[in-house]
């Protein structure tokens, strides 16, 4: 049965550039958001700017510019990221919208009609240096439950309690510093602490699967209130000057930000329906019809700091405002991102940029594939850690998936013109698929994205060890054997689309290449695509490069003008050049003998370094060479092709034990004429002053081909 599914993502403030918290809950959201659209669901994915509300107000003040002049210019901005990491959402709009006003003020006055509305003098933190009423958040003080200092005076970022600005301790404006003064003023209310909507509450929480078992906690922690405190109402209305919607009938008050931000989903998504582009998305129904409708799945993702707003404001003005109103059917909730273990906060900004992720040339999708080998459906926090992320990366998606393709594909494209040709039984093979494919689409379905990626990449290693063990490289000298050489290619290529098929939600651009040039298909793939074996593949083209370490110091260096330490220039640093250096100390050669050389030679600049192409290459095959007692003959599988070369390692190595061994060969040197023939390379080893010779060799996971920096 098709599923119609409206996803949104929290809207992010318009005050600045998005930074990788945002971008880390776009990425998941878009990955399940991808997953639901191969299945063949109807899916609609918007978000919109956050743009009213004091901070907006006072920023653009500063600037000398409108609220509205700001909002603009930050929008104007959005899309470089949204492109840049494959981010599909269907529509993006703005809260400062005729769509929101009108929504707010009707779900206002439906409330009002409910009899949850009240009116109340307050009083309330006023800046007697700036003469305004001071908006929550420039106030600041010590949390009055935690007592951490320098907290919001909305809600604390520590513990997540949301409290009114005069339950701080020691109170100071943010704008002024002084001390504020409280004045009095009528604000409206919403009474969230009616019996009708703590019972809706009760059993909206309780509903089985809609929330994570901790944000259910966590919501009933405020539902219940600590101590003898019930929930508390919540003060919807903001006094002049304020950037927001106006309250009808009463001049001078506007709606708090955060009651006509999440009305802002729904502005959003009536905005994408009106302007023709849900029609365009295959969407017949109306906005006010589909949004009541019964089958329709409404799903949030957010962050765990706006948990109250999401599982307490939120559903109960929906619930009691009515139908077209209908309340969500999930709040799917994620923890923060940090840097190498330290906390970056959405508010102060720290962490990643991710626009100088892109600018330093790192390719969206490594990013992607990290945030899901580690996201699973918990709220707990994703750890960014720059050695992990390259080890995952280069190991997993170069190493081992799109190895898969490069090796199998050169030898179809070699011996067969492209066809594929199964032997034995593949009714087998495609049932051992669809149950492998059931496994992930599990886990995928409830966003346990890290062990979607597990199962991927458990397969991934299969597929190789399977190909390694049938030895493809001794088949292919065997004419006689075509017919085996030709299966074996054939399965890991299967075993390939199946795996692009999986990976397709995580790996957008990846995946579609792979349909569309390796496999042919005139669209992107589809889930039910990884049930069918493919007949033919073309030549392969390159997939995706490794994670180069200086790219990772350029995203790290904050000093540096992107463009200069992009990967096209030089990194140029002394730490990047003595790391460079290490490898080219163990030196020995093909036919020269080995001899070990101080670590004190002349410096060498980090280009020239890399005028070395060093790359991993199985040892298909080593035997000794008739009339040379030094010298083994070794024939090297580079991945796209195989060289010979002479190296003189006879002493220390029996040829037969060398078969199938992975090393390192310099690919770039220029073929050298032997009296045995043309040694076409060189393999490394290194040497002491004593006796001993020993071959290099890279970690565990390396494919031949690999480039060595
Ligand atoms: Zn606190």
């Amino acid at each position: 049965m098709t599923r119609r599914i409206f996803v949104t993502t929290a809207l992010p403030y318009a005050n600045g550039p998005f930074h990788i918290g945002h971008i880390m809950e776009y990425i998941q959201a878009d990955i399940w958001v991808r997953f639901q659209r191969m299945q063949g669901h109807q899916l609609h994915f918007v978000c919109a700017d956050d743009a009213h509300g004091a901070p907006i107000m006072l920023k653009a003040e500063a600037e000398g510019v409108t609220p509205q002049q700001l909002v603009a210019r930050i929008a104007a901005g959005r899309q470089r990221y949204l492109t840049g990491f494959h981010l599909s959402f269907d529509h993006w709009y703005s809260t400062d919208s005729p769509e929101n006003t009108r929504l707010s003020q009707d779900v206002y006055a439906r409330l009002k009609s409910a009899g949850l509305i009240y009116k109340k003098d307050i009083e309330q933190f006023f800046d007697p240096v700036k003469g305004m009423f001071l908006p929550d958040r420039y106030i600041k003080g010590e949390c009055p439950n935690c007592h951490s200092r320098d907290q919001f005076g909305d809600a604390c970022e520590v513990c997540g309690t949301v409290y009114a600005p005069t339950d701080l301790i020691d109170p100071y404006s943010a704008l002024s510093g002084a001390t504020p003064v409280l004045k009095s003023s009528e604000h409206f209310f919403f009474r969230l602490s009616d019996p009708k909507c703590v019972g809706f509450l009760e059993s909206w929480l309780a509903a089985p699967g809609r929330l994570q078992p901790q944000v259910v906690n966590k919501a009933r922690e405020w539902l219940s209130g600590s101590g003898d405190r019930g929930l508390s109402d919540w003060d919807i209305s903001r006094d002049a000057p304020y950037f927001g919607i106006p309250i009808p009938d009463a001049p001078g008050k506007y709606f708090y930000v955060w009651l006509d931000a999440p009305i802002g989903y729904l502005a959003a998504l009536q905005n994408y329906f009106t302007s023709g582009k849900a029609r365009a998305n295959g969407e017949t129904r109306g906005f006010e019809e589909f949004l009541a409708a019964p089958d329709t799945e409404q799903i949030h993702f957010i962050g765990k700091d706006i948990i109250y707003f999401h599982t307490l404001f939120w559903p109960a003005m929906l619930r009691f405002a009515g139908a077209p109103y209908k309340v969500p059917n999930h709040v799917f909730v994620h923890g923060f991102i940090t840097v190498s273990g330290e906390k970056m906060s959405k508010s102060r900004g720290t962490g990643i940029s991710p626009l100088r992720y892109l600018e330093v040339g790192m390719n969206a999708e490594w990013l992607r594939y990290y945030i899901a080998a580690k996201l699973n459906a918990s709220v707990e926090d994703l750890d960014f850690n720059a050695q992990d992320f390259l080890a995952r990366v280069n190991s997993d998606l170069v190493g081992k998936y799109v190895n898969i393709a490069s090796r199998a594909a050169s030898f179809i494209t070699r011996h067969f013109g492209g066809a594929l040709r199964y032997g034995g039984d593949t009714g087998q093979l495609t049932a051992r698929a669809a149950a492998q494919a059931a496994l992930v689409r599990e886990s995928y379905e409830s966003r346990e994205l890290g062990k979607a990626m597990r199962d991927v990449m458990g397969v991934a290693d299969h597929i190789n060890q399977e190909f390694d063990a049938r030895q493809p490289w001794v088949l292919a000298r065997d004419p006689e054997r075509a017919a085996e050489l030709q299966d074996v290619c054939s399965r890991a290529l299967a075993g390939f689309k199946l795996l692009s098929v999986r990976l397709a939600p995580v790996l957008p651009a990846v995946a579609e290449r792979v349909a569309r040039q390796l496999f042919g298909l005139e669209r992107p793939f589809r889930w039910s695509d990884a049930a069918v074996l493919p007949e033919r593949v073309n030549p392969y083209e390159h997939l995706m490069t490794r994670v180069e370490p200086r790219q990772l110091e350029a995203l790290f260096e904050s000093d540096v003008p992107a463009a200069a330490a992009s990967p096209a220039t030089t990194a140029g640093s002394s730490k990047t050049a003595a790391t460079r250096a290490a490898p080219a100390s163990a030196s020995a050669s093909a036919s020269a003998s080995a001899s070990a050389s101080g670590l004190a030679g002349t410096a060498i600049s980090i280009d020239e370094f890399r005028r070395v192409d060093l790359r991993v290459a199985r040892i298909v095959h080593a035997e000794a060479v008739a009339g040379a007692d030094k010298l083994l003959k070794l024939t090297l599988d580079l991945g796209t092709e195989t060289r010979n070369v002479f190296a003189g390692i006879k002493s220390a190595y029996d040829p037969a034990a060398l078969e199938g061994r992975l090393t390192v060969m310099v690919a770039n040197l220029a073929p050298r004429k032997m009296k045995f023939g043309v040694s076409e390379g060189m393999v490394l080893a290194a040497s002491g002053a004593g006796p001993g010779l020993y071959l290099l060799a890279p970690d565990s996971g390396a494919a031949p081909g690999m480039k060595i920096t």
